[in-house]
């Protein structure tokens, strides 16, 4: 059995993990969950966004599965999300995206991966501001260091799962120093892996080759801020924020999580998708190594999927969330 720390987060976090959690019951998963929130709920019950029992818990299990948290906006308030990568060095964010039979999408034949920098960049914190000249800095930090963590785990996915090609997309004719060092530590790294295509594009020509022909991409990493536009952009290539997993992984720690929000507009009413959150369990599983499993929920899952009628609202269907994991359960 493997433990792993379960965050349902807020809104409809709790929904959701209801959800996974019957699925990976009914479907004799080896994973016991260990629930600790963190957020607006926490907040409202014990003036903690991140409390100290989650840390701990998270230091334990090293792997946790997350809802969508809240966060209050306002002063003073980072986001948990942010703080959690930093504080255990969750350096790549990856994000499959993958169309699939039944899920409203313009496109057909996407099946990418993109790795994003999840730890400096333009995120890295460094912003000063000259009241006196009202004039505001923001440094794109990029280190060497860094650069290789994230381009190898790249390469690495690469390679494990048989791709082809890895595209590096940045903006180094521009960014002469930070965005070419990016560039040059990809061209060492990819000399480790001679079986596997690098190109490399500009970030700008990299959206259109996105929107026009995105089935020509297989991995593709690059800096945090470019990476987070780009994630939601292939979200969007395969039916949005609402199907697609995510998850921060560093050597030491992985968290997935569902990367949409807590739609408060539609919490308690029973009628969330756990698409998101169920697909980034799965991608839970491969990491745990539990593939049999992963394999056998996704397989159910997009059986389902094929079928809207089975499916949430969002999907086009008139099943609640439980009805949904339902469907799922029965194809298992
Ligand atoms: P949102 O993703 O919560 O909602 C946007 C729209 O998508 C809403 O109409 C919502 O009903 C719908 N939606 C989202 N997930 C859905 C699902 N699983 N099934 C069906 N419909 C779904 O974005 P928002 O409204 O901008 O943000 C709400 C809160 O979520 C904010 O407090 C924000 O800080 C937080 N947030 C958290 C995360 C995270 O924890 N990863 C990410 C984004 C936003």
């Amino acid at each position: 059995m493997t433990q792993v720390t379960l965050i349902p987060g807020d809104g409809i976090g709790p929904e959701i993990t209801e959800a996974v959690k019957a699925i990976f019951a009914a479907a004799n998963v080896p994973v016991t969950w260990e629930e600790e929130n963190a957020g607006q709920t926490t907040f409202d019950s014990i003036g903690e966004l991140i409390p100290a029992t989650l840390i701990a818990s998270l230091e334990k299990n090293k792997v946790a599965l997350k809802g969508p948290i809240t966060t209050p906006v306002g002063k003073g308030f980072k986001s948990i999300n942010v703080q959690l990568r930093q504080m255990f060095d969750l350096y790549s964010n990856v994000r499959p995206a993958k169309t699939t039979k039944g899920v409203n999408s313009r496109y057909e034949n996407v099946n990418l991966v993109l790795f994003r920098e999840n730890t400096e960049g333009l995120y890295a914190g460094l912003e000063m501001w000259d009241e006196r000249l009202q004039i505001s800095d923001s440094i794109a930090r990029i280190t060497r260091t860094g650069s290789e963590k994230i381009i190898r785990a790249a390469f690495e996915y690469a390679k494990k799962h048989g791709c082809k090609k890895v595209t590096v997309a940045h903006k180094a004719n521009i960014l002469k120093s930070a965005g070419a060092l990016f560039l040059k530590v990809a061209g060492e790294i990819a000399k480790d892996y001679p079986e596997i295509q690098m190109e490399d594009k500009i970030i700008d020509n990299m959206c259109m080759q996105l929107v026009m022909k995105p089935e020509q991409f297989d991995v593709v990493v690059t800096t945090n801020l470019f990476g987070d536009i780009l994630s939601d952009l292939c979200a969007g290539l395969v039916g949005g924020l609402g199907v697609v997993a995510g998850a921060n992984i560093g050597d030491n720690m992985a968290i997935f999580e569902a990367v949409h929000g807590s739609a408060p507009d539609i919490a308690g009413k029973g009628i969330a998708n756990p698409t998101a959150l169920l697909r980034s369990a799965i991608m839970m599983l491969h990491h745990i190594d539990l593939k049999d499993e992963a394999n056998r929920i996704e397989k159910a899952l997009e059986a389902t999927l094929a079928n809207s009628a089975e499916c949430t609202g969002d999907l086009g269907g008139k099943a609640s969330t439980m009805e949904f994991a339902q469907n799922i359960i029965a194809k298992l």
